[in-house]
């Protein structure tokens, strides 16, 4: 008799133990509200690129990370949070933004990320902030002028897991082979060993790698467009609808356009008109 009782009570503890697991793990999730906790501690969570100069770069002097994503997700969160509003910065590659909102490490993905049919299914995203369009970066004096040169077997692209660049370069160059690395910096290292003819992702982050290697240039103008959107969990309207009035603001205000200035007026060959919203 004894036995069957403290079955019992071992198969009740058990029980109690899996609905409050149950529980435990939907108040993490569903019940989040991403604007309330920002609102709450001050402080905005984003997922920014560490290795894109122009957008997000690493600068190992101050360990800070500058670009105009990083200085647009600073005046979007003073706009939402007010004066005392302080943007914490997570690295993020191609790969990793989409898991690491998932995960709830960050609260929102400022990094080159398009807005594609495919992504919003997973995320939400804002209206666009700035429109790029995929192109090329090969070594000066290539043979290689544009993505249709790159059509033919033997040819090496190289790309970034987790970018739509590595999708559409084979609509463009189908006989080609891509070549993806992990990283934008790991992209260009392998460009600069020789390891592919041509690195292929949008234009503005190529004019970033140009400014810093002036032995590459981007050649063959922009193949595709690029809208980039800033990419919210699913399920958190309020942050959502904060973000974009938030953008209209920083827009209407003319700070926006500072920002675009700032970063890409002496950009040679890059049409800044073209990439502001
Ligand atoms: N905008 C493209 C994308 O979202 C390429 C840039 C990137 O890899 O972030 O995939």
């Amino acid at each position: 008799m004894k036995k069957i009782l403290s079955k019992i009570g071992l198969m009740i503890a058990l029980l109690v133990m899996v609905v409050s697991l149950g529980a435990c793990s939907k108040s993490s999730g569903a019940k989040r509200d991403v604007l309330k906790e920002d609102q709450q501690s001050k402080t905005i969570t984003w997922g920014v690129k560490a290795d894109t100069k122009l957008f997000g770069l690493m600068d190992v002097k101050d360990n800070q990370i500058k670009g105009f994503e990083v200085d647009l997700a600073k005046a979007l969160t003073k706009q939402i949070i007010g004066k005392k509003g302080k943007a914490r910065f997570i690295q993020v590659t191609s790969q990793t933004r989409m898991p690491l909102l998932a995960n709830g490490n960050i609260d929102a993905i400022m990094a080159t990320m398009t807005i594609t049919p495919q992504r919003a299914k997973q995320v939400d995203f804002t209206r666009s902030y700035f429109d790029a369009g995929q192109a090329i970066l090969v070594k000066n004096g290539s043979p290689i002028k544009n993505v249709r040169d790159l059509n033919h077997k033997g040819a090496v692209v190289l790309g970034v897991v987790g970018s739509n660049s590595v999708q559409n370069i084979k609509k463009f160059a189908p006989k080609a082979r891509v070549l993806q690395l992990s990283d934008y910096s790991q992209a260009l290292t392998a460009l600069k060993s020789g390891q592919g003819d041509a690195l292929t992702t949008d234009n503005g982050i190529l004019y970033g790698m140009s400014i810093e290697n002036p032995g590459y240039s981007v050649v063959g103008g922009t193949f595709t467009n690029e809208p980039y959107g800033i990419a919210t969990a699913k399920g958190q309207r309020p942050f959502h609808n904060a973000l974009n009035h938030a953008l209209t603001k920083v827009e209407d205000s003319g700070q926006y356009n500072k920002l675009i200035y700032k970063w890409f007026h002496n950009v040679r060959g890059f049409d800044m008109k073209g990439a502001e919203r």
